[in-house]
């Protein structure tokens, strides 16, 4: 051995390399307990830790062999210096792997840095070993003599970083600017200790400095710290979570709970409400996590295959909450709900967890099932067409039908009015009702193209049964607030109805009053400035909301709809008849015509018309129809 050689491994001390190891411990303990957003990249990151900690073994081992040349078998000394060196070949190989994951690249785009690093990894295991075999890389004499032969390691590494940033400086726009920043800065790290030590004759701390990118890496891209006060974990790591357990095929338990109180951004639960979330994530499963998706709204999650008896425990856990609940009077929500293939992401089980708060009581908890997953799914699929529908801005779509229900004049005696009911055909669903879509189309923002079709449709309708020779005095369409609400509701609809050249006074438009201050003024403001065209209006649902009378006086409507709810109390009660047929004929007297809704029987038409009927509508003259088929209630005229 040379002088220079002989300093080079007296000089090397195991520090380095326990030194690593120990770090690695360090890094595992950490994965195991503390929270890891475990992304699809994390694997290649866990697999680079145990190859630097097989790197840092055999580094001490092959530097013992070192020792004992001549005494124990040449064999044993390349051995571990091989597994020490494709240790570390390996860990840069990761590195690569690990970044292509990261910038979420596929096969395609990654091709050339990955036959760029395979390259370089086979040309390097070559020149190991060929160089061991000529003579020009590591090699041991006859003499028991060591010779290092030509350094490849420090070119290997140099390289394998240049293919990495190439890929990412290529990609940039997929990662935070800060991670770049911080791992090129790591590395640079790296390169300064390694330059470090080849100036004092070491090889020591190579490995050590495998770990720099590391702690980079875990704290940027992985960590996810706890809600120290409560023990929750991000939203954002919930995502990972359910692609994680997907991926690996790992059924989940899902137990959401939702506070109204909390929701919103900035509060923070009060003390005992923090306790009580330690103290039921812990208490019931040992293995669970809690994700806080937002203000008021926690999942706690298991996966099934750790905790066998985990629907026993969630009862469990329900028969204390509902113990210690009046303390805390706080209103809450709890949705149970196992994996369903049928949700993929992350998102969807939030998305659906949503759904479900919004439909459910205040107070109560539900295990949702098979069921309740189908109910969403269609609800989800009916967004998806109305946003279509929304979207196309085609009037004559044909997922959209006018369904008619005609309505009987006691004056006329005859059928010469109709009120226009939507529904929806869909491809997958088949028809769908106004009382499940509607308040969908309302909550989304598509009410308004749906208002706008079932508009251009009816005229449609009416011109062509005019044209057939029909007298139809007049259809109603419903509109709702929503619509109103649009800047140009007035000119949308003038434009609409003269388009279809029909005479104004052949469209009305039905309204539900407003208890919001706002709407008031603006439905009144709209009757006023439609109704000079001669457009009708019909005030909706009389008698299901808290009506006032004198307010409704301040609106100019021509026809009030009472509703069924109202014919029906007339019926059971002498007050109520009473009550009724003196609100009718207040209207009448100051020129509202009533119309009854939900006519089902001649008791019913018999009453009404003694109430001050001037219209009726209902099941027993007509369910709704499609609109042609008025045709059967309509006459011709003369
Ligand atoms: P609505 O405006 O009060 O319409 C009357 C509802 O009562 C209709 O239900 C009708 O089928 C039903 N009905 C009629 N006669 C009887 C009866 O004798 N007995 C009983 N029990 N019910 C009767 P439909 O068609 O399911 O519509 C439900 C609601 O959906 C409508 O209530 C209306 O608020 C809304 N809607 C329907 N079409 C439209 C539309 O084009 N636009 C908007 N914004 N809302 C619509
Ligand atoms: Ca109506
Ligand atoms: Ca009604």
């Amino acid at each position: 051995m040379t002088q220079a050689l002989l300093t080079y491994y007296e000089n090397f001390t195991p520090v380095g390399d326990i030194l690593a190891l120990a770090a690695c411990i360090v890094f595992i303990i950490l994965i195991r307990h503390a929270y890891i957003n475990r992304t699809k990249s994390f694997f290649y990151l866990k697999s680079a830790i145990i190859m630097i900690m097989a790197s840092a073994l055999f580094d001490i081992i092959y530097h013992i062999s070192v020792q004992y040349i001549g005494k124990i078998p040449v064999f044993v000394n390349y051995f571990t210096r091989g597994i020490y060196h494709f240790a570390l070949y390996s860990v840069l190989w990761l590195f690569v792997l690990y970044t292509k994951t990261l910038l979420g690249l596929d096969r395609k785009g990654a091709r050339p840095y990955f036959i760029f690093a395979a390259i370089g990894f086979i040309f390097v295991g070559a020149f190991e070993i060929v160089g061991t075999i000529a003579g020009i890389g590591y090699h041991i004499d006859e003499n028991g003599g060591v010779h290092s032969g030509f350094p490849i390691y420090p070119f290997a590494y140099v390289y394998f970083m240049i293919v990495i940033f190439a890929m990412v400086l290529r990609h940039q726009h997929r990662f935070v600017r800060m991670v770049i920043l911080s791992v090129a800065e790591t590395v640079a790290a790296s390169f300064i200790v390694m330059g470090i030590q080849r100036l004092c004759n070491q090889t020591s701390f190579t490995v050590a400095t495998f770990l720099f990118p590391v702690f980079a890496l875990l704290y940027h891209v992985h960590s996810n710290p706890y809600d120290i006060e409560t023990g929750t974990v991000s939203e954002h790591a919930f995502e990972d979570f359910v692609e994680l357990a997907g991926s690996k095929g790992e059924n989940c338990y899902f137990m959401s709970m939702y506070m109204h109180d909390f929701e919103g951004k900035g509060r923070k639960y009060p003390r005992r409400i923090q306790q009580a979330v330690r103290y039921f994530s812990t208490k019931f499963f040992k293995s669970a996590t809690v994700f806080q998706i937002s203000g008021g709204h926690m999942i706690l999650t298991v996966e099934t295959r750790k905790i066998p008896g985990y629907m026993e425990r969630s009862q469990w856990m329900i028969d204390e909450f509902l113990k210690v609940y009046p303390q805390y009077r706080i209103d809450y929500k709890i949705v149970f709900i196992e994996s369903d293939s049928r949700l993929v992401k992350g998102n969807d089980y939030i998305a659906f967890l949503h759904y479900m708060h919004d439909n459910m009581e205040k107070n109560s908890f539900i295990r949702a099932g098979n069921k309740e997953v189908e109910t969403y799914l269609t609800h989800q699929y009916i967004i998806s067409e109305l946003k279509d529908i929304c979207e196309k801005k085609d009037p004559d779509d044909s997922r959209v039908l006018v369904y008619c229900q005609p309505v009987y004049s006691i004056k006329t005696g005859k059928f010469d009015t109709a009120e226009s009911l939507m529904r929806l055909v869909l491809p997958k669903t088949g028809m769908v009702f106004p009382d499940i879509f509607i308040p969908i189309a309302e909550r989304n923002g598509y009410i308004g193209s749906l208002t706008k079709i079932i508009l251009s449709k009816t005229c449609k309708a009416v011109k062509k049964l005019i044209e057939s020779g029909y007298y139809v005095k007049r259809i109603s369409v419903n509109f709702s607030v929503y619509d109103l609400r649009e800047e140009d509701f007035c000119s949308v609809v003038e434009e609409t109805i003269r388009s279809n050249d029909i005479p104004f006074e052949k469209i009305a438009i039905e309204l539900t009053e407003s208890q919001n201050e706002a709407d008031f003024k603006l439905i009144k403001e709209r009757i006023n400035e439609l109704k000079g065209s001669g457009i009708k209006f019909y005030l909706d649902d009389f008698g299901t909301g808290y009506s006032n009378f004198e307010r409704i006086m301040e609106l100019p409507f021509d026809i009030v709809k009472f509703d069924r709810s109202l014919v029906i109390a007339s019926g059971n009660d002498e007050r109520y008849h009473s009550m009724v047929s003196n609100l009718a004929r207040m209207f009448r007297e100051v020129h509202y015509s009533v119309l009854y809704e939900g006519i089902e029987d001649e008791a019913d038409e018999a009453r009404c018309i003694e109430m001050d009927a001037r219209y009726l509508q209902g099941y027993k003259y007509s369910k709704p129809i499609p609109i042609e088929r008025l045709t059967e209630y309509f006459e011709k005229t003369s």
